[in-house]
């Protein structure tokens, strides 16, 4: 019956699971263990657990457990594993799958602490990384080659919202039969159809539109039931980076409402994009929704929509930018994404501080650059908010 269901139906009651009790709220386990009614009993368990059945919350929770299978409803996956933030679910993911001698191509436009995991970590351990310019599928076809392990892409990249083919990219990686892996952040869970198109493996950051409302750090990795119970769940049960009870709880609510405000942001967003053509102090409006983004039919077939965060080019560089954010009065200066609140960020200054001066000027963040996620205020107030601290720089 759940897979029938259309998407805001399985958003409500995907997964729910009710106790003796009948709670209509979803129930709050939070307990790290469970009791066995004899030794025998946990023995078994042991050896093999069943459905409906547990032993500690490292390796799996009643309410952890809705929550994977309401996600893993949203995205047609087969499986889902929750992890205890969004670069849980993006090193365990790589790291669960690859060994010494492996060869991983990926997108070069990455969030930060990605760029890390693949640079830094992954080749001290012997795995080899080619990155790409991810929107040029002839690097792809290059870089991929017979032994390739698998490709890691955002399929639209911080902060820049170049969108990369997630149908070509996975074709050229299935000839040589690797496994596709993408952080699908920006496309929102309600946007995604990434399995569809070819992923293998799908990673969210829940820290964002998932919870939606600045709470909690969170993430989910979906994919086959083969992947998840078999490649990825030892390597997170043994390794600790699941998901708490409460926060799974806390993404639950998020997934009841995702669908309604994703919808109203990526209006809004779309709203601003419009509001701000050929405005005198930018020189650029990045949003992929628009029809004015490089990538708009791209965009139109992977994703439907643009998505809920659009960059801005600021006149006038850092100073510019930084006396732009200064006169926001809605907007809050702030590096998370996806939220309720309207949130800019200064990528160079922060979020992409780390990268050297030529590494940000490769991947496009310039001292100008902004990233504005919307949130769900009434979209007249944010563009009049934009508007006052524009004439501002
Ligand atoms: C935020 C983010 C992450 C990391 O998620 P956390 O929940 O902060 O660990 C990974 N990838 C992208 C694209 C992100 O925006």
């Amino acid at each position: 019956m759940e897979k029938e269901w259309n998407t805001r139906t399985k958003l409500v009651h995907g997964g729910t699971q009710r106790s003796q009790w009948g709670e209509v709220s979803e129930a709050i386990f939070l307990t790290q263990g469970f009791v066995y009614d004899t030794a025998e009993a946990a023995e078994a368990r042991f050896i093999e657990t069943g459905p409906d059945e547990y032993i500690y919350a490292r390796y799996g929770n009643p309410t952890v457990a809705m929550f994977e299978k309401r996600i893993a409803a949203l995205e047609g996956a087969e499986d889902a594993f929750a992890t205890a933030s969004g670069m849980a679910a993006v090193s365990g993911a790589l790291i669960s799958m690859l060994r010494a001698g492996d060869h991983v191509v990926a997108a070069r436009a990455l969030f930060g602490s990605c760029l890390y995991v693949l640079d830094e970590i992954l080749t001290r351990f012997g795995v080899e990384v080619t990155f790409v310019d991810g929107t040029d599928t002839e690097q792809w076809r290059a870089a991929i080659r017979e032994g390739t392990t698998a490709v890691f892409f955002e399929t639209v990249a911080n902060p820049t919202l170049e969108v990369i083919d997630i149908r070509t990219v996975s074709e050229l990686a299935h000839a040589v039969g690797a496994t596709v892996v993408v952080d699908n952040v920006f496309a929102t869970p309600v946007f995604s159809r990434a399995i569809e198109q070819g992923a293998d493996v799908v990673i969210y950051s829940a820290t964002k539109h998932i919870d939606g409302q600045g709470r909690a750090l969170g993430g989910v990795i979906l994919g086959t039931r083969d992947f998840i119970r078999k490649t990825l769940e030892p390597y997170m049960k043994h390794t600790g980076g699941s998901m708490s009870p409460f926060t799974a709880w806390v993404m639950l609510k998020g997934l009841e409402t995702i669908d309604l405000r994703v919808r109203a942001q990526a209006a809004s967003a779309l709203a601003m994009a419009d509001a701000l053509q050929g405005h005198a102090k930018l020189s650029r409006v990045i949003y992929p929704g628009h029809a004015t983004h490089p990538q708009a039919a791209l965009v139109r077939e992977q994703m439907g929509k643009g998505g809920t965060v659009v960059s801005l080019e600021i006149a006038g560089g850092q100073t510019g930018a930084f006396r732009f954010l200064n006169a926001l009065n809605i907007v809050l200066i702030s590096n998370n994404l996806g939220d309720a609140k309207s949130i800019i960020t200064h990528p160079a200054t922060t979020t992409h501080q780390r990268l050297s001066e030529e590494q940000r000027a490769a991947l496009g963040i310039s001292p100008g650059l902004v990233r504005f996620s919307l949130g769900i205020e009434d979209a007249d107030d944010l563009i009049a908010d934009v508007m006052q601290a524009l004439d501002a720089v």
